[in-house]
């Protein structure tokens, strides 16, 4: 039986690359129709905060990441104390002068400790390299190897998905496993994400890019951060990018993880990875319009959106929008009754001058005033209009574009026009008139 443990210590705000963490074991367990276990390494008691615990499952929330056991490991004492014992009465472990129980690190009987990542391949260390760790501190609390292993061994963990940076650890795990007579899961270590400069990923030094809240915060769907987070170390074997959780699930194997660090893109000026940015993109346009407009109405607070608004100005600018945020700034038009304001200069079509403009404006005036309020009868009005004033439809159209929306580039303008209604479109067109 497959089972997998996320084993994070709540010290922080979930990090971008223990949700890839998450992510990975999750996947793997999907995959194989295995057991997902959370499990809080909560026993350093001086640096836990209830906060980071929050952000833990809040960033998990968000991701829609579930598990199907959990446990806190600081109700584990008992059985983490026991572990010890054990491996002190078998011989495995002394009580040094200070009173802490180390683990005695058979160097007289054993040249090495071995052991085969299915990432990095066969690992090898000297004992003569590995000290004598410690298992129980002098106050009886038991150390992150200890508690770790005792609940590795007791939750029956097959295989254990965890940063690289806990490679070197592993030696001495072996060793507790082959102390407490039970056959070490197997490994499986992930490499580092790691900045542009080269460096570790870390709040401290590259700020908030690093926290999971916020890409949610600046509008990235959890479907896509995921996605994203999942290239970051792993590829499917086709050069794939885009894919749902169910593709993600049925692609993943752990030999598709590579071994070399992971570079997340970021500028001071541009946080965010352009592959996010993108991937993002991709997802909201196949995003089903319902929900879309869901996800976008709490981007578009600040303009009291009805839902039922939403779900009309959403299809016109799904292709048009690289994160849910950019609502904001490309649909505002929608929403306000006042347009900020524009130049009128911006009136004036390509090729054209004032006069055109006006004459544009004008006539969309009547036509605003006459026709059906449907795209295809807006469509054949306009375009006869410009044949009738002898103008290029695009002359005759960016005055109104430009009128209405207050910028050149919108969404196809007579969907735009629809969604706006009659009134608020002709209200705009009296004003810019006024404007010239
Ligand atoms: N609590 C450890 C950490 O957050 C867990 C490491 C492990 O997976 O064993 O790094």
């Amino acid at each position: 039986m497959l089972r997998v443990r996320f084993a994070p210590s709540p010290t922080g705000y979930l990090h971008i690359g223990s949700a890839r963490t998450f992510i990975f074991n999750w996947l793997y367990a999907r995959h194989h129709s295995g057991t997902m276990i959370l499990r809080i390494d909560d026993t350093d008691i001086e640096r836990n905060t209830q906060q980071s615990l929050d952000s833990i499952f809040e960033g998990l929330k968000w991701l829609d990441l579930e598990w199907d056991e959990f446990y806190r490991q600081s109700e584990r004492d008992d059985l983490h104390r026991r572990a010890a014992e054990e491996i002190l009465n078998k011989g495995f472990a002394y009580r040094d002068s200070e009173g802490v129980v180390r683990f005695r690190v058979p160097r007289e009987t054993r040249a090495e400790v071995t052991f085969t990542d299915l990432v990095y391949g066969l690992q090898t260390k000297g004992t003569a390299d590995i000290e004598d760790f410690a298992l129980l501190r002098s106050n009886g609390a038991p150390t992150y190897h200890m508690a770790s292993c005792a609940d590795d061994a007791d939750l029956r963990i097959s295989h254990i998905i965890r940063g690289q940076d806990h490679l070197t650890n592993t030696f001495k795990h072996v060793l507790i496993f082959e102390a407490l007579g039970v056959e070490p899961p197997k490994f499986a270590h992930l490499p580092l994400l790691i900045a542009p400069d080269g460096s570790k990923l870390s709040k401290r030094k590259h700020g908030p890019v690093v926290s999971v809240t916020t890409y949610r915060d600046a509008g990235f769907l959890a479907q896509s951060f995921v996605n994203f987070l999942c290239l970051l170390g792993w590829s499917p074997k086709n050069d794939r990018e885009k894919m749902s959780r169910q593709e993600l699930i049925d692609a993943f194997t752990l030999e598709g993880v590579n071994k070399s660090n992971a570079t997340v893109n970021f500028t001071e000026e541009d946080p965010f990875d352009p592959k996010a940015l993108w991937l993002n993109a991709e997802h909201l346009k196949t995003l089903p319009i319902e929900e879309l407009a869901a996800d976008l109405l709490p981007f578009a607070a600040e303009f009291h959106v009805s839902a039922e608004k939403m779900l009309k100005v959403a299809p016109l600018i799904q292709e048009r929008i690289k994160t849910l945020k950019d609502v904001a700034t490309v649909a505002d038009f929608f929403f306000v009754d006042q347009l900020p304001p524009y130049d009128a200069a911006e009136l004036i079509p390509q090729k054209g001058d004032l006069a055109m403009a006006r004459l544009a404006l004008e006539k969309s005036r009547e036509i605003l005033a006459a026709t059906d309020f449907n795209h295809d009868a807006l469509d054949a009005a306009f375009r006869a209009a410009a044949a009738e004033l002898k103008i290029k439809p695009g002359q005759m159209f960016q005055p109104i574009r430009v009128a209405v929306c207050g910028r050149k580039n919108s969404p196809p303008l007579f969907e735009t026009l629809v969604v706006l209604g009659r009134e608020t479109s002709l209200k705009r067109i009296g004003e810019a008139i006024k404007k010239l």
